[in-house]
């Protein structure tokens, strides 16, 4: 393999893709294509028991919206495939033999009943942690305890056995990661980490070190929760005689109350957590990954919107802080509306058409989309709001805002009448927005009242609300006849 950078993005298939993990697959992303190399997509799906049917095709789903190009994959193919930890469990099974063989791991055939009465032991004597490590495992029954002619025995009869890690009882394990500098980890708190479980299959630790190195990887990027596992995957790099790859350990991402920004708590603030929330809720893609790219990351000046590419020229792992990221969702959706008032008004036809009041809604055609998007773009944060915000141009209102009513006061259904006589006596039936506005003018001015005692009621009956699009405009949109049956319809409501 080729001397370039080499990245992966490795989630496990445990649920949907959760845009922690979306912005380290950004992050990984970003840094491989700024070096031209390649950005691997792997599957860590070795825990059966937390396997989630259809979160592969989320996660590819998820990445595609953002427009992270994946090189290799389990459905890109690649060189260094099978991508899917449970297609290469034989070579985990290789690697745990050639660590057995080099005594740095060893059989351990402790039943979970056993390892629990040392637990409570260890407890009961004082020691508030106890794991199985360099001074339990001389309990324990283990290939280091054992006579060999019974732990051969124990293996052809086919007892259950995991393989442990021997680790060393004082040593420093010591790294340097990009973001953090010269990190050093002391052994001693370290627990003799299970390598190969009983049920034949790897745990997280062997199958990722195994798989970074067999795949080529240059640069582990992930999340600062794996820091912790770090110095055993160093000491595994150094056992199998392989070199490591440059770590770099992204920050956390906090919710704004403080802490991690866990599920219940995104929840609580109301953040979507997960990426297909987002796409569901027709965010803007771009905006997204600007945003999550600015979590933990500045390119150190002022400057905030920048496109994909203009991200992966801008990126390097050094500006990524150490400090913790606040996920401050007011700002993803200053984002959002960025990015949705940029795009071209007949790309977002086309992506109003897909949504499902083009169907409930009579009326909604690319044509008249296209005639209303001037009005309610800019108004509007996401796309799904258009049809909040526009559902009046489709549909009468059924329903007069409570609020609005009692700002209008006693006056408007009055002003209302005067309304629909003026305009029932204009001579044309095809107004302009400046006629409509002339209109309003002209009526509040014969009644001696201000502007907005004509226009709210105005506002009320065509819409139903007390605030949206822009008056006049709207009215030259939705037509005289139109108008002028909303505010006959008002009329009889208000005075019924
Ligand atoms: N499978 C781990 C995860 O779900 C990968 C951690 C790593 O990148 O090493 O995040």
């Amino acid at each position: 393999m080729s001397n370039s950078v080499r990245v992966r993005f490795a989630p496990s298939p445990t649920g949907f893709l959760h845009i922690g993990g979306l912005r380290t697959a950004l992050y990984n992303y970003l840094y491989a294509k700024h070096h031209g190399g390649t950005f691997i997509l792997r599957i860590e799906d070795t825990d059966q028991a937390r396997f989630v049917e259809g979160a592969e095709e989320d996660i590819i789903r998820s990445l595609e919206w953002c427009g992270i190009e994946i090189d290799e994959s389990p459905i890109h193919g690649g060189e260094a495939g099978p991508y899917r930890q449970s297609e290469r469990k034989q070579r985990y099974m290789d690697a745990a033999m050639q660590l057995v063989e080099a005594d740095v791991a060893y059989y351990a055939f402790d039943t979970a009943e056993e390892i629990e009465t040392m637990r409570e032991r260890l407890k009961a004597s004082g020691n508030p942690s106890p794991s199985y490590d360099s001074i339990t495992r001389q309990s324990m029954k283990n290939s280091l305890t054992l006579p060999s002619e019974e732990v051969q025995k124990r293996l052809e009869t086919g007892e259950p056995y995991v393989i442990r890690l021997k680790v060393p009882r004082r040593e420093s394990v010591q790294f340097t990661d990009i973001i953090r500098g010269i990190v050093t980890f002391e052994t001693k708190g370290l627990d003799d980490q299970v390598l190969m479980k009983s049920d034949g299959m790897p745990t997280y630790h062997l199958a990722n070190v195994v798989d970074d190195h067999d795949m080529g990887v240059t640069h582990v990027i992930r999340g600062e929760e794996w820091l912790s596992s770090a110095p055993k995957h160093m000491l595994l790099y150094q056992y199998l005689g392989w070199e490591p790859p440059t770590m770099a350990h992204l920050p956390l991402i906090m919710s704004p109350s403080g802490g991690k920004l866990s599920k219940r708590k995104a929840e609580q603030e109301g953040i979507p957590v997960n990426t297909r929330d987002y796409i569901d809720g027709h965010y803007e893609p771009q905006a997204l990954v600007n945003f999550l790219a600015y979590l933990g990351w500045s390119p150190g000046d002022d400057s905030e919107i920048h496109s994909m590419d203009e991200l992966v020229d801008l990126f390097s792992l050094e500006k990524v802080s150490k400090a913790g990221a606040v996920f401050n969702y007011k700002k993803l959706m200053w984002y959002n509306e960025h990015y949705l008032r940029n795009q071209a008004d007949q790309a977002l036809v086309q992506r109003l058409l897909e949504l499902p009041e083009t169907n409930s809604l009579t009326g909604v055609t690319a044509e008249r989309l296209l005639a209303l998007l001037p009005l309610l773009k800019e108004r509007i944060t996401r796309l799904d709001e258009f049809f909040e915000m526009g559902t009046f141009f489709f549909e009468d209102p059924q329903v007069y805002d409570e609020k609005g009513l009692a700002k209008a006061g006693e006056i408007a259904s009055s002003m209302v009448e005067v309304l629909m006589q003026t305009l029932q006596a204009h001579p044309k039936d095809d107004l302009t927005p400046e006629e409509y506005k002339a209109w309003l003018h002209d009526t509040a001015e014969a009644q001696g009242v201000g502007m907005g005692k004509v226009m709210l009621p105005t506002r009320l009956a065509i819409s139903g609300t007390g605030f949206g699009p822009d008056l006049t405009p709207s009215l030259a949109l939705l037509g005289k006849e139109t108008v002028l049956r909303r505010l006959q319809a008002a009329l009889n409501h208000w005075s019924s």
